[in-house]
Formats: C-alpha cells, structure tokens, sequence
C-alpha cells in the first residue's frame, strides 16, 4: 500500500483521543505528522510555524472550544479542511459550527468516516483553491484591460463591439454605450487611404490575424493615428468566438515621422522639393510618360552671378533673393509641375505631359520675364537674371540622371552664351562636354609633360616702333600632335583647379627667358603675363611672384600683368589682397579685353592700371564700323584722362595703324607687325632692331 503524509494539527485537551485518530488515520495507510494544542494563543502560534493539511478539532476543551478554534481559523483566512471530531453534540449546534466554516463534524465512537471524509475534505479543497486562483487571474485580467494604457475592443465573430476599455473611450470620445452594437472600425477615416477595411477582414479570416497603422476621426472631429492588432480569440473547438482589438496611439510618432519626412524631402530656405524628392516626381514623370507614350521636359534653371550678391551683401540678402527668386519660379508652374530647389542657387522644373513642344519655351519666356524686374530687399533693387537649360524625354534620354545631366549641360551652355537665356540640350552640346571632358583629364599634370610652350608677341610703341614689351602667350601642344589654343583649355583649367600648376609654369618659365633677353639682347624689355581670375584668388600668388623675381633677378616693373575685369567686378577678399600686395611690391598691371565684359570706369579707378588692352573685336572693326570707331576714340580718351597708356590688341592692317595713330593710342600689338612667335624667332627680332640700347621693330 501507498504511504500518504498527512499534516494534522489537532485541537485537543485528550492525547488518547488523538492516539485513536492517528490509529484509524494509519490503519487507512497514512503517516501522519501530528501536533497537538489546547489553546488559542498556541493554535495562532502553530499556524504561523507550520503548514497544515488538516485541522482536526475537538467539540469542547477545558481552555478552548470548536467555535473559538474556529473563529482563530477564520481570522487566519484559511482554506485547510476544518473537521470536529468529538462526542455526541446537539444537532443545531453542529449546523452552527458547519455555519461558522467547519467543514464536517465526526462521532469520536464512529471513526470509520474519518479517512473519506478527510480524503474528499481535501479534494474539495484543491477544487477550491484552483477556483480562487482562476478567479484571482481573472480579476487581475480586467483590471489590466481596464487600465490597460491601450485601446483594447472585443467584438462579437462578426466584429459587431462588446466592449471598450477605457483607454478607447478616451482616445476616440466614445464611451461603452455609444460603441456597443458599432463594428470594429466604425472611428477609421476611410479616405485616409492606408487601410481598406474589406481587405482588413479578408487578412483576418485568411490569416486569422491583422495589424497595421489606422488614422482615425475622434467624436470631436481630431484626427488621430493608432496601431492596431486584431486577433481571434477560439474557444476550445477551435471556433471564433470573440476578436480582440489592441490599438495603440501613435500620433506622436506618425508627426515625427511626418517632421522627417518633410526634412528629407524639402528644402528649409524655400519649401520648394528638394533634390530626393525632385528625383522621385522625375522618375514617376519618366514612367508616366512611358506608360503613356508622352513627351516631358526638365529645365535647369540658374541664378546668374547670384555669388555676387552672397559674397557682396551676405548670406541674409542671398537666402530673402532665393525664396522671392523660388517664390517667382512658382508663379511660372502648373500645379502639376513640380518645381524643386536643388541646392544653391540651383532650381529644377518638371514639366510632365508636353503635347505641343511650345509649351516649354512658354515657360522659359515667362521665367526669363519673371527675372527682367528687380528683386526688392531692404528697401534697394537687386538685378539678378537666370540661365535656363532644358532636355526633353524621350529625345534627350530616357534616364532620369542623364536627362538632368543634359538639362544642366544645356544651362551651362546658356550662361556661356551671355547668361539670361534658355538654351535647348542638343548633340552639339552633349560633344562639347566630351571633349572638354577630354581637354581635362590630358590637362592633369600637364606642366611636367612638357607639352608645354611660350610665345611672345611684340607690343610696339605708336611713332617710333619700338618694342617696348611683348606679351606672353601660352600654347599647348599634345605628345600625340594636337595644338589646343588657350581660349579652349584655360577656363577649363580654371574651372578645374588645375590654373594654379599651369599659371605657375608659365611665369616661372617667362622669368627665366625673360632674364636671358634682359642678360643679352634687351634689358628694358618688358613681359605682359595674362593672370586669371583664379590665380589672384590663390593666398601665396603675390609671394610666388616675389620668389621668382628673386630667383631670376628681375625688377617688378618689368612685368605687366594683363587682368581681364571680372576680376574686379567679383571683388573678392582675396584677390583684393593680392592685387594691393602686388601693387606695393611694384608690378604693373593692365586691364586686358577691355569692352567686352562690365566696361566700367567706376572698376578702373579701384587700383592704379598703367594700361588699357582694347579688344581686338573693336580694332577688327574700326575701319567699317563707325559705333565701334567711336567707341574705340572715347575708350582712348577716357583711359588718357585717367592717366592709362592704351594698348591696341589685334591691330591686322596699316588703316587700323593710321586710325589708332591719329587718335593717339599709345601701343599696338598685332599680327600686322608679327604673330606670337618662339622664344628663338624672338631673340633674332630682338637682336635685328637693336641699335643703342633701343629695339626697334624691323620686319
Ligand atoms: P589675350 O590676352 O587678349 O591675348 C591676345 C590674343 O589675341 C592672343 O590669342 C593673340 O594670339 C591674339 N592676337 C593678337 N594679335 C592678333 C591679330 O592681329 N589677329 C588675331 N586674329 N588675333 C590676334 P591667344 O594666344 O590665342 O590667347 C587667347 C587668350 O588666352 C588670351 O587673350 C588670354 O586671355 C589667354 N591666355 C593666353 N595665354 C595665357 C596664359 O599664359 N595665362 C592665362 N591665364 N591666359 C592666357
Ligand atoms: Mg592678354
Ligand atoms: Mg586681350
């Protein structure tokens, strides 16, 4: 036979009494661990030191009784079988006791109903506590649906609401009475277009449960986002009887994700799109086209010198231009266009769906007109103009990148043609780019190939046709037979960066012939050097210059250096501070091209200019052209009146020789007297006209 423990506390004034239940107890197979007392206060005391299967009383004791052992038991809130074991007691008194918790009431004289009587005792009791237990788990369930910080909605198998805890009474204004008998749902805003319902329902039959993001309409009209799941709950056939909806408030972080989605994809200075956005409008616009065998155009659009106004009056001025600049661009564009700021003072317009290829030059005729009036900032007008490229798809390309890559080829090629202006993507284009493509990467290291070369190009005075300077003129000419002229490579090497290497050579290899004809043929012979733009904005350009006039030993005043006007008009800091160091250190400097640029006399009075360059464009044409004449003769005047020597560039035939003569210009150079030559061919001319100290030109 099985053993079974008991743990039996008795309350019990008779040891013999108790010797005869724990007999009964083992005759039924039980080891039992038995304690006994015969008052409250050690009863109290065994029930804190001891856990009990069962506790075993008697009817009256001298000290204690049933009915207070009981009253010890009840206040202890137990639930361990309760079971009188006494003498014969009055039957109303046994229903009292039964009444106040016992759980049975044994004769002493008729043991046999002890043992089931424990046995179902304690059956009962487990019953019991597993019910508390569940009762327990269940109380704490509501309570955490209750307060639960979520939405939570049951409804019934046909989604038809039971409940709502609070939380969604909250969130959506809806209490319990006005939600019951609603379906699930019924606070969705359907046009909000991320969820359909009947394809939610779908979900969960299908895969039994659904979650995903809602935008809902509060009872007062807010709207607000929640993350939901919903899932079956089964009975033990496995049968759908209830869905349980768990929705959570995520309006805070659907914002934040708004407030990024907005800073990724528009710009803060203008709220126009922004580069990504623009690229994603693009693409769509290619596919629709595709789609729908239609034309699309990209324009480019430009400010033009807009670093000026940056550079000149500051950033503040710069970004109120741009947003009136976007401001303007917009008022140019349909609704479906979109208008996109690329960075700086970049703009990109998509126009989809072109049926009549005038649309787009409409649209650049209205920008170009937009930008004709002045911007008003702080009370001053600002002139700025745009630049405009376009290249259509399909006829430019088909892909996005390369459609814009051609759109902004186009725009640059408008600003080389005099800015303020549209210009259309063409092959022409797309050919320039290569082979200046080309011109850059042979450009790269260039100075060390030697490929190299100076020519010189002799600038005689008026009367007497003496040489008195000659003007240094770069030639590139390829290890595999290509001569590419500095009109072509140079503002490219400006562009590149890749001026400072080329300018550096071309002085440090004038210094050096320079020094030799000083040494042997000519020492008051003069070199003009052309400086780029570029160069003057190098730091160390002034002390570059100074070394190489210490090396070859040359006075600054035996170099002029021919600058074109952009240089003032960008005004920089830095060229300014060249341009100041190279005066004091005693260069002269010249303006070269003048009157094809700014023509402004205002520029000219900024830095002591001992000569003025016309440009050839004007000579060429002095003989048949009375404007430019008459330009010619005031350029002469005015720069006299200022104190300049004027020097006449591209001077061909003996009547341009006559005309400058007579209204006193002071230098000519040009092929009527010699083309650039060699260094060698130099020194022959040099050494034919030389006669006492004075060089002479001599054909
Ligand atoms: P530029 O400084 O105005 O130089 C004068 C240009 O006119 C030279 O062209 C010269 O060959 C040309 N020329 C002179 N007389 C006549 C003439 O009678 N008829 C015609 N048709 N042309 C004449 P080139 O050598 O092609 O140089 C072009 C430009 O390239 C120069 O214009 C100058 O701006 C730039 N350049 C040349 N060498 C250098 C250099 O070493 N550094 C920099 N930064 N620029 C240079
Ligand atoms: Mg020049
Ligand atoms: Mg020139």
């Amino acid at each position: 036979m099985e053993t079974k423990t008991l743990n039996i506390l008795f309350v019990e004034d008779s040891e013999d009494d108790v010797e005869l239940t724990l007999s009964e107890l083992e005759r039924a197979g039980y080891k039992v661990y038995a304690h006994r007392i015969e008052t409250s206060e050690l009863m109290q005391q065994a029930l804190v030191d001891h856990q009990w299967d069962v506790i075993i009383s008697d009817y009256k004791m001298p000290r204690f009784s049933a009915e207070k052992s009981l009253a010890v038991y009840n206040q202890k809130n137990l639930d361990i079988p309760f079971i009188i074991v006494s003498g014969v007691v009055e039957a109303e008194d046994v229903v009292y006791l039964l009444k106040q918790g016992a759980h049975d009431f044994l004769n002493k004289n008729f043991l046999a109903r002890l043992v089931p009587a424990i046995e179902r005792e304690l059956r009962d009791s487990k019953v019991r506590s597993a019910q508390r237990r569940a009762e327990q788990k269940v109380s704490i369930l509501s309570l955490a649906v209750e307060q639960s910080p979520v939405s939570v909605v049951i409804t019934d198998p046909d989604g038809v609401i039971e409940y709502v805890n609070p939380k969604f009474e909250s969130s959506t204004g809806y209490c319990l009475e006005e939600a019951m008998g609603m379906h699930l749902g019924f606070t969705i805003m359907q046009d909000a277009g991320e969820v359909n319902l009947g394809d939610l329902w779908h979900s969960i039959r299908e895969k039994g449960d659904w979650n995903g993001e809602f935008c809902n309409l509060h009872k007062n009209g807010m709207l607000f986002w929640e993350y939901v799941n919903i899932s079956p709950l089964e009975d033990e056939n496995g049968n759908i009887i209830h869905f349980v909806s768990v929705q959570e408030d995520i309006t805070a972080r659907r914002s934040y994700e708004e407030q990024l989605r907005i800073q990724a994809h528009f710009d803060d200075l203008t709220g126009l799109a922004n580069r990504t956005l623009m690229i994603e409008k693009l693409n769509h616009a290619i596919e629709y086209s595709y789609q729908n065998d239609i034309s699309m155009a990209l324009l480019c659009i430009d400010l033009d010198h807009f670093k000026n106004i940056n550079d000149s009056l500051g950033h503040m001025v710069g970004d109120e231009l741009l947003r009136q600049a976007a401001s303007r661009l917009a008022s140019c564009t349909k609704k479906s266009d979109t208008l996109a700021r690329m960075g700086g003072d970049e703009f990109v317009i998509i126009l989809p769906r072109i049926e009549e290829n005038n649309v787009i030059q409409r649209v650049a005729d209205r920008i170009l007109q937009q930008f004709s009036k002045p911007f008003v900032i702080d009370h001053h007008d600002h002139f700025i103009t745009a630049s405009i490229g376009v290249a259509k798809y399909p006829e430019n390309s088909k892909d996005p990148h390369v459609l814009l890559r051609n759109a902004d080829l186009a725009m640059y090629q408008a600003k080389k043609l005099g800015r303020n202006q549209c210009q259309f993507f063409s092959e022409d284009i797309n050919n320039l780019l290569n082979e200046r493509m080309a011109i850059e990467n042979a450009l790269r290291g260039v100075e060390l190939r030697n490929e190299l070369t100076l020519l010189y190009q002799p600038i005689i005075e008026k009367f007497t046709h003496r040489i008195i300077a000659c003007e240094v003129l770069l030639r590139w000419c390829t290890h595999d037979g290509y001569c590419i002229m500095p009109d072509k490579f140079i503002p490219i090497a400006e562009e590149c960066g890749l001026i400072k290497n080329v300018g550096e050579w071309v002085v440090k290899n004038a210094c050096e012939d320079l020094h030799l004809i000083h040494r042997t043929l000519a020492p008051s012979l003069k070199f003009a050097i052309n400086i780029s733009p570029r160069q003057l904005q190098l730091a160390d350009f002034a002390h570059f210059l100074g070394e190489q006039l210490d090396e070859y030993q040359i006075q600054a005043e035996m170099i002029d250096l021919e600058i074109t006007e952009s240089v003032l008009i960008n005004d920089q800091v830095e060229t300014r501070r060249n341009l100041e160091i190279l005066c004091e250190m005693g260069f002269n400097l010249s303006i070269d091209d003048f009157g094809t640029g700014y023509s402004s006399l205002g520029y000219l009075q900024k830095y002591p200019f001992k000569k003025l360059k016309i440009d050839r464009s004007f000579i060429s044409q002095i003989e048949d052209n009375t404007s430019n004449s008459k330009l010619t003769e005031t350029m002469i005047t005015m720069s006299h009146s200022l104190g300049m020597q004027v020097v006449a560039e591209g001077l061909e035939t003996s009547e341009q020789l006559e005309f400058l003569q007579q209204r006193h210009c002071d230098l000519m150079q040009g092929y009527f007297f010699s083309k650039p030559i060699p260094l060698s061919e130099l020194k022959t001319l040099l050494k034919k006209g030389n006669h006492s100290n004075v060089v002479k030109f001599i054909r």
